[in-house]
């Protein structure tokens, strides 16, 4: 088990665009076990690679406890609707802000062992899978957001 350092907003690394997985060699599963080990160490919903440095299509998301989706080079192949809420980032503490998200996402990718899945989230497993996708192209919450909400407005 590892906990890695999640890098924030002032490195330019998270402006930049992640690479596809050719292969899911040990080094990817052993992101995946790290990455998941500092995701729940950081009680976040959601971690993508590029956040801990690596510039790999790889994202972890868990809105649910115990519950972790490992996604690796995902996509999505189809959103719906519409949302409005209160957004957050472990790469940008303290900052909050509500963004424009589908409501419902479905995501294509595949999982540790090399097969295909797709699932479809609604909600905050839509928003989640939107944000961390985000990240794998250098894009933040804060890019989207329709206004920043100060930390003493939440409850
Ligand atoms: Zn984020």
């Amino acid at each position: 088990m590892a906990i890695l350092n999640i890098i924030t907003e002032e490195d330019p690394t998270l402006r930049r665009v992640s690479r596809k997985v050719d292969e899911i060699t040990p080094r990817i599963i052993r992101l995946l076990d790290d990455m998941r080990d500092t995701l729940h160490k950081a009680q976040g919903a959601g971690l993508a690679a590029v956040q801990v440095g690596v510039l790999r299509r790889v994202v972890l998301v868990e809105v649910e406890e115990g519950k972790t989706i490992e996604l690796i080079n995902p996509e999505i192949i189809a959103s719906s609707g519409k949302q409005n809420e209160v957004e957050g980032c472990l790469s940008l503490p303290h900052k909050w802000g509500v963004t424009d998200r589908p409501m419902s996402v479905t995501v294509r990718a595949l999982d540790r062992n090399g097969n295909t899945f797709e699932m479809t989230g609604e909600g905050l497993l839509a928003r989640a899978f939107c944000h961390e996708l985000d990240h794998l192209d250098g894009k933040l919450f804060t890019d989207n957001a329709v206004r920043m909400v100060d930390e003493s407005e939440l409850g």
